[in-house]
């Protein structure tokens, strides 16, 4: 099969690649920019911010689309269990050799701490006894996004080796240095998601999303990046995913019960660089950081079994079908003054154009603003109870539409109204 001969090329290519780079390998590490990471800059939370556009990520894409050969697709996702023959294959990964059937712990590291001890992370492999495609999940790309974390040891635990059709490679923290320090960075306040697919010559976070990318990524036939809301803002269970591709549209309707937000994904993140491979790839958004919210977990742990079910690589694992709208729209309401902002709302409310969201209130003054939401819909996401600054992307509002996505996608209302391209928020916790 194609795609068997594709990961031994893969496989060569990393090696020769995680060679040349062995040279420059000690100097990964760099000193931080900046030690005060008080998480208020919706600049540094945006797909527009300009580091996620430098040269550095624009040149990565480059290379990459010269050294790596797109991902081979010979059927549609969709078809890939029905049409998959012969007997399944061992899965060859980080090294090992894991037969049909099984399953392993394996461990991937990137880069090393200063002092020259490498960092790893578990990578969890279930090759099933019966042939079919590769499903992967990540999770905490940034390293504060714990739901997902759990979410992947709940999924790969209720998997039955011999039942399954392919294999579930599930990576519960990508972002190992994040996760230790309970922060979304890498150690140089670099966002890992705004790197892949990466390069193996540039900086820090470029090297380990490269290594990520080559090492794992690249074996994936399908990809759930398991994300949450950020900088004290939560996210209703959602899927973004660029709606365009058919193949998302497979792994999106497959995942059940859950609201989907068309959104094309910015360059750099894992999503977009996934899919820029021939991996078809959505995010899957839960919840708000820094915290463990067991029924965001239970639910998306359930939207993923039912993925699992749907295009046939474990029957019965689960079913659900009460399907959720689709959002080809979204727009953030910012709050228009300072103080302390306390929600009207909450998160999956059903909204009209004009109806209050919340209030701002001064605590000095004790002049009290409303917000009103200037759409109709629902509340996707939205920040906690805090003090706000003038500005704050406070409710992000899914907006009922019936315009389906064609073609040209790329102007979402959300940068219409906002004017200024740099603050564009959608997509902004991924
Ligand atoms: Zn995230």
């Amino acid at each position: 099969m194609t795609i068997h001969s594709l990961k031994i090329t893969l496989i060569s290519l990393a090696a020769g690649l995680l060679l040349a780079s062995l040279g420059g390998w000690s100097m990964a590490g760099e000193v931080a920019v900046d030690p005060a990471d008080n998480g208020t800059d919706i600049r540094d939370d945006t797909t527009e911010d300009a580091d996620s556009r430098s040269s550095e990520v624009a040149a990565a894409v480059e290379e990459f689309v010269e050294a790596v050969p797109s991902h081979a697709h010979d059927v549609p996702l969709a078809e890939a269990v029905t049409s998959a023959e012969g007997l399944a294959e061992p899965l060859e990964l980080l090294g090992k050799n894991i037969p049909p059937g099984t399953s392993m712990r394996l461990s991937w590291s990137a880069t090393e701490l200063f002092e020259g001890v490498p960092v790893s992370t578990p990578v969890l492999a279930i090759n099933g006894a019966l042939p079919g495609p590769n499903l992967c999940l990540t999770a905490a790309v940034h390293g504060d996004e714990l739901n997902g974390v759990e979410m992947v040891r709940r999924v790969l635990h209720d998997i039955n080796p011999d039942k399954l059709s392919g294999a579930i490679i599930g990576v519960p923290i990508v972002n190992v240095q994040g996760f230790r320090r309970g922060s979304r960075y890498l150690p140089d306040r670099r966002d890992l998601n705004r790197y892949f697919p990466g390069n193996p010559t540039g900086s820090a976070a470029a090297r380990i999303a490269h290594s990520f990318f080559i090492n794992v990524i690249a074996h994936c036939d399908a990809l759930i990046d398991l994300h949450t809301g950020s900088f004290e803002r939560a996210n209703l269970p959602q899927i973004r995913a660029d709606l365009r591709n058919p193949d998302v549209v497979t792994l999106t309707q497959g995942l059940g019960g859950m609201v989907i937000l068309h959104s094309t994904p910015a360059v750099g993140t894992l999503r977009h660089a996934a899919t820029q491979a021939g991996i078809p790839a959505v995010t899957l958004e839960a919840g708000g950081p820094s915290v463990l919210e067991l029924n965001e977990v239970k639910h998306g742990v359930k939207g993923i079994e039912t993925l699992i079910s749907t295009i046939g690589m474990q029957r019965k694992l689960r079913l659900w079908s009460d399907p959720e709208p689709v959002y080809y729209r979204s727009s953030w309401v910012r709050a228009d003054s300072g103080g302390i902002l306390l929600a009207d709302v909450s998160l999956g409310s059903t909204v009209r154009e004009g109806d209050l969201l919340g209030t701002i209130t001064d605590p000095m003054s004790n002049a009290r603003s409303e917000v009103r939401s200037p759409y109709s819909g629902r509340i996707i996401g939205m920040a906690r109870n805090q003090v706000v600054m003038p500005g704050f992307a406070a409710f992000h509002v899914g907006i009922a539409t019936v315009e389906a996505p064609v073609g040209e996608t790329e102007t979402p209302v959300a940068r219409k109204d906002q004017g200024k391209s740099g603050d564009y928020v959608d997509g902004m916790s991924e």
